[in-house]
């Protein structure tokens, strides 16, 4: 194969090997490793656009990791883990199949995406939320009916129900409700 002479000084050849291009992400340069063709003279990198594809999507990872967000191939493996295509994926997080490829390529996620997708891909995290959830909701529950309390009553778990009908007079029924809400 004949030797490649360098674009940038025209005296140097071209080589390939590993090497570290610096990418900047959000305004943070990272060095990305990849194998490339490299001047032996002046160090210039000739990328294919394959090879720029490829150094995107790892700086985009270390920006991930740094942020605490899933990395491209954290998101491909858990997508796969539910046995998904690019597609099924999509429909699963109510995004078009475009996003799902994209970030997949590289392209970051927003921070709410990100949490989207943990809580709809672990269940450990669904699990977790399910249960901040029932903590808040049962916290607020004798605060709401402190408030309105001519309009719910409690199931025996303490869940407040509408009733079928709302007193003629709720203003002047509402201490004794009240009062009978909290024994409940
Ligand atoms: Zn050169």
């Amino acid at each position: 194969m004949p030797r490649t002479e360098c674009v940038n000084c025209d005296t140097g050849f071209m080589t390939r090997k590993e090497t570290d291009v610096p990418v900047t992400v959000r305004g943070k340069e990272y060095l990305v490793p990849i194998e490339a063709l490299v001047c032996e003279n002046c160090g210039f990198v000739e990328l294919e656009p394959k090879e720029t594809a490829e150094i995107m999507r790892r700086a985009a990872d270390c920006y991930r990791q740094d942020h605490g967000y899933l990395t491209s191939t954290e998101l491909r493996a858990r997508r796969q883990r539910l046995g998904m295509t690019q597609k099924d994926f999509a429909d699963w997080l109510k995004v078009g199949v475009a996003s799902v490829k994209r970030w997949e390529m590289g392209q970051i996620q927003d921070e709410c995406m990100d949490e989207l997708i943990r809580l709809k891909t672990d269940p450990e995290v669904a699990e977790e939320t399910a249960r901040k959830v029932r903590e808040l909701t049962s916290a607020q529950a004798p605060k709401l009916l402190w408030r309105e309390p001519w309009r719910f009553q409690t199931t025996t778990q303490g869940v407040p129900v509408i009733p079928e009908r709302t007193p003629a007079q709720p203003h002047v029924q509402q201490s004794r409700q009240a009062e009978y809400c909290y024994i409940a």
